[in-house]
């Protein structure tokens, strides 16, 4: 595939461009140094320096709640009509572990039985990666999993050289875009930027546990009764907010609700949480994981254990969200050292 050239000058130009042929959202400041995707009409609203947004681009892909279907009852037999909720949408700005997040949740619905309102709902989103030239705050451990680098997942990605960006092709809907566009392609210069801006990096990103990712499945299987779960178990509140915020998690709940006429009403999904008591809950009274130590050890096993195992792929992306939101001040990076120190 190919490369482009964007100058930084005709951002603007390019986004107006974009959002005549689709809606565009991308990272803005929201205060108090926090940012979110929402949808811009110009480049002077979006943060092209951003901390990664409160919540990542999943919400594009699967909404926090979707109805699912309307059902009618009234008829002798059932009847119900199918909902999907999709506009066409460019993300601009996506950082490499975030796409590395969509990337994640691309095989989990695409596992049988297939999520077809996730997989065509995807079908209808353009994505558009930023390369992170420096960390984007301490709490990010993109480097551990190998995403502070591109690794595909996107359509167009831009690369800044300074005075201008680089854009890596990486569909034919890129190619298309970039063409259409009249986007000059790049000369051996800009590779040769390329080339020294990637260089630089390695010397900014390490491995920030100091401990390979492939050592921590055998870690965490060696970890069950850890005393590091039980310190976890007394400070977390249960309440929720590390998996909503990760760009992996995508559990969610079903649940009818019956209109008054007791005949009709609407199947709806929400997003769930591991975190939660009820979340594990089976008739009878039995509760899988009724404490919050293992909920704990449930939710780094769920990142760095069972998806390794299953699909050679680490399921925490680095992106720090789960670290920066926790009230209970529950670190990511200091759990996973304190478990490998035994
Ligand atoms: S955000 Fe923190 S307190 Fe809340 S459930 Fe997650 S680990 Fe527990
Ligand atoms: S576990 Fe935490 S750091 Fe890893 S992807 Fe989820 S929110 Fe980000």
């Amino acid at each position: 595939m190919n490369y482009h050239i964007l100058k930084k000058s005709e951002l603007d130009w390019f986004i107006k461009k974009l959002s005549r042929k689709m809606k565009v959202c991308a990272p803005v400041a929201k205060g108090h140094g926090s940012f979110a995707f929402k949808e811009v009409k110009s480049a002077g609203e979006i943060a092209l320096s951003y901390i990664p947004t409160i919540l990542p681009p999943k919400k594009y892909f699967m909404p926090p709640r979707e109805k699912l279907l309307d059902f009618d009852l009234s008829g002798g037999k059932p009847s119900d009509t199918a909902y999907l909720e999709a506009v066409k949408t460019a993300l601009f700005g996506v950082h490499t572990c975030d796409l590395a997040g969509i990337q994640c949740l691309n095989m989990v619905f695409a596992e049988r039985p297939r999520d077809y309102n996730y997989l065509l709902r995807k079908e209808s989103i353009f994505i558009i990666g930023l390369e992170c030239n420096a960390y984007c705050d301490g709490y990010a451990s993109c480097a551990l999993v190998g995403n502070h680098n591109p690794n595909g997942g996107y359509d167009l990605f831009f690369t800044d050289l300074g005075d201008r960006f680089i854009l890596h092709v990486g569909t034919q809907k890129g190619e298309e875009l970039a063409e259409g566009l009249g986007l000059a392609r790049a000369v051996p210069a800009d590779m040769v930027a390329l080339a020294g801006v990637r260089e630089t990096k390695k010397a900014v990103f390490r491995n920030e546990i100091g401990v390979g990712l492939r050592n921590l499945p055998g870690i965490l299987a060696g970890s069950v009764d850890s005393e590091v779960w039980k310190d976890l178990g007394e400070r977390c509140v249960s309440c929720g907010n590390c998996t909503n915020v990760c760009p992996t998690c995508y559990c969610f709940d079903m649940a009818d609700t019956i209109n008054l006429d007791m005949k009709t009403g609407s199947r709806n999904r929400s997003w769930d949480s591991c975190q939660f008591e009820s979340f594990a809950a089976v008739a009878g009274g039995e509760n899988f994981r009724a404490e919050r130590a293992e909920r704990q050890r449930h939710r780094f096993y769920r990142k760095f254990k069972y998806p390794l195992n299953k699909f050679y792929r680490s399921f925490c992306t680095g992106c720090g969200r789960c670290t920066r939101t926790c009230m209970a001040k529950i670190s990511l990076k200091d759990t996973l050292k304190a478990l490998a120190a035994g």
